[in-house]
């Protein structure tokens, strides 16, 4: 039957936490069209992906089917954007299906974006563009593979029917698999409106969910803060170290999981620029590649400040002072995280004291020669070979690097020596393939305009083994041409 091709989902969310979400229904889509699925992920999550047809997927998501045990609910939630506190923001075009347990007993919510007006549409029509739903599907996709922390997409499907932003497009619905769609904004709903029973609520359901262990630790709300914070820093960490810009971290885009999401204005820094801005709404640069680190701090904040009247209750004095520390060492923390995986990527084994000096000292290089951040990166592992030459051509002059390659030989030479050489070690966490900016938006033009798929799956198929040069792929290395670059704005 049906049922048994089908996972069964499950409502932790929607039995637990009454008052958090309103029940809604994805309006129908007229001639859903499934544009992509994502098999490993699909089965990954115990989905019949060898035995249903591609007409039943786009049914099911595009919302037309449901799944088993269905039980559509749009979550709401409040957030600062670019500063400014909105009390209510909420699922304005996305749904919450429900949540399943995969093989290894994780939990994920099933969600639909792009599926109608929802009672926290607030004026918008609820609905995605088939170009910003393949561009979360890649640059998830592309994150996944370079390791760093995300929600993923599940399916692209086109509905058939056209959306009007500047000009009309194809409309699409997203399916999205996250850890859990729980987020600071969704805290800060309920502390705005001084109902601290949901808050509580809202933090013992994500104790249990994603920090289980601290559920029955004597201070449960300052240690869940503590690993939040360290999630936090490390996942902004190695969101530097691809070059990726995020693009609008407001809080209601901060996951309590540690995952990326919302994947909107986001891209991927080719020549190194700490003011590394895409966003064409974020005029002051408040959330430039630079200044991702102490948003992050400062977004942590947010969420400390919505638990702390459950912190007071206890033990006024102490855990407020314990909560400020961790507020005050998130700056470490990330500088911990940063140096760690500084270190991998200089190929480097040993930890001494002086390996923080000559990481940043690399950055600071990157930055004055204005080089391409992956392919420093990447070629510094032919200069581990004895090759200089490749790396050399990305710079203009060659004298400061020379000096900091000879720092960077030298401290080497003190590491033991491993199976697997430095440059071999290096090619594995420096990525070769990133998304780059004209790329996509050449995939996804080619997407939107012509209905061809193929540049779009070429490219994800590259982007899935970042770290893994192929003959065939070379084009795929290479940064924008010049005219390319200039004026590159992402929405
Ligand atoms: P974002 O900054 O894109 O994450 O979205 C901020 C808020 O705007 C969220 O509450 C979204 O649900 C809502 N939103 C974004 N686009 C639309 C749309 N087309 N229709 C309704 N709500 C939207
Ligand atoms: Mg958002
Ligand atoms: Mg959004």
């Amino acid at each position: 039957s049906r049922e048994e091709e089908m996972v069964r989902l499950e409502h932790t969310y929607a039995e637990e936490l009454l008052g958090c979400y309103v029940s809604w229904h994805p309006v129908h889509v007229v001639k859903p069209v499934l544009l992509q699925l994502n098999y490993p992920l699909a089965r990954q999550l115990g989905f019949a992906v060898d035995n249903v047809d591609s007409s039943r997927w786009a049914a099911i998501f595009s919302g037309n089917a449901q799944l088993p045990g269905c039980f559509p609910l749009a979550q709401a939630y409040a957030g600062h954007q670019f500063g400014v506190f909105s009390p209510t923001l909420g699922d304005g075009r996305a749904l919450l299906l429900g949540e399943i347990v995969d093989r290894l007993a994780r939990r994920y919510d099933i969600a639909l974006k792009g599926s109608g007006p929802t009672p926290f549409s607030r004026g918008g029509d609820g609905r995605a563009a088939i170009g910003p739903v393949l561009r979360e599907y890649l640059i998830g996709e592309a994150m996944h593979a370079l390791g760093i922390p995300t929600t993923r997409a599940l399916a692209a499907v086109g509905t058939g029917t056209i959306v009007y932003r500047d000009t009309p497009l194809p409309g699409a619905v997203l399916t999205r698999v996250a850890a859990s769609h729980l987020r600071i904004g969704t805290f800060e709903f309920f502390a705005a409106r001084g109902e601290f029973d949901q808050v509580q609520k809202l933090a013992d359901y994500a104790i249990r969910r994603h920090d289980s262990e601290l559920f029955n630790h004597p201070d449960r709300y300052v240690e869940w803060l503590r690993a939040i914070a360290d999630r936090q820093a490390q996942l902004i960490a190695q969101w530097m170290h691809v070059g990726f810009v995020h693009g609008v971290m407001n809080t209601d885009n901060v996951t309590i999981s540690g995952e990326t999401i919302d994947y909107g204005p986001c891209a991927f820094m080719e020549t190194h620029d700490p003011q590394a801005v895409f966003s064409s709404i974020d005029h002051q640069g408040r959330y430039a590649y630079g200044n991702q680190p102490r948003i992050a701090q400062w977004n942590f904040l947010r969420l400390a400040e919505t638990v702390l009247p459950l912190i007071a209750e206890h033990d006024p004095g102490r855990s407020l002072s314990r909560v400020v520390d961790i507020i005050e060492a998130f700056p470490a923390r990330y500088e911990i995280h940063w140096l760690s995986i500084a270190r991998d990527k200089l190929g480097l084994i040993t930890n001494e004291p002086d390996d923080g000096i000559l990481a940043r000292d690399w950055i600071v290089l990157l930055e004055e020669s204005a080089v391409d951040h992956t392919l420093a990166w990447r070629r510094l592992a032919d200069a581990a070979e004895g090759n200089e030459q490749s790396l050399a051509s990305l710079f203009v002059t060659t004298t400061k690097l020379s000096r900091w390659l000879g720092r960077w030989r030298e401290r080497s030479r003190r590491d033991p020596t491993r199976v697997l050489t430095q440059a071999e070690r290096m090619r594995r966490v420096n990525p070769l393939y990133i998304p780059r900016n004209y790329q996509v938006e050449e995939a996804l033009t080619a997407a939107t305009v012509h209905a061809d798929l193929q540049p779009f799956e070429r490219l994800l198929e590259v982007l899935a083994h970042p770290f893994e040069e192929r003959a065939d792929s070379a084009s795929y290395a290479e940064p924008a041409p010049a005219e390319a670059t200039a004026c590159y704005k992402t929405f």
